[in-house]
């Protein structure tokens, strides 16, 4: 896995402890609602995996606001259940494992990547 964050803190003095933070224009509620079901948002584990973070959150910036919000869950522990989902997912799709189009109807309807996806195929199955 690579990539760059938009930040990363490292405690002074001597301390280890690692917090992976990424900037979203996106108001609060929406990003608390985003981490409420572990495993539902795969961004901030990924980074808290890569730097074996003990915090993460994503800092909502909207108009005159900035508010962190953090995964209710136990950053560490949400990180290596990912990670272990993430491998198991590569694992099955490298065996051939069929890679159905999940997309919600009302989002589909409008999307351009229909032609590729081939939502419209799969449904016939
Ligand atoms: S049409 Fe395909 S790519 Fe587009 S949202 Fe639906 S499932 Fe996803």
């Amino acid at each position: 896995m690579h990539g760059r964050l938009d930040r990363v803190d490292v405690q002074a003095k001597g301390g280890s402890a690692v917090r992976v933070l990424d900037y979203k224009m996106m108001d609060a509620a929406r990003l608390r609602n985003k981490l409420k079901e572990a495993g539902e948002d795969v961004q901030l584990a990924c980074y808290a995996y890569v730097y074996e973070a003990e915090e993460a959150a994503f800092i909502s910036i909207e108009k005159d606001k900035v508010i962190a919000v953090a995964p209710p869950q136990d950053v560490a522990e949400l990180a290596q259940a990912n990670i272990a989902r993430l491998l198991e997912v590569f694992a099955q799709m490298r065996s051939g494992a069929a890679l159905p189009a999940h997309g919600a109807e009302e989002a589909c309807q409008y999307c351009e990547m229909r032609g590729l996806c081939r939502k419209s195929e799969w449904n016939e199955r």
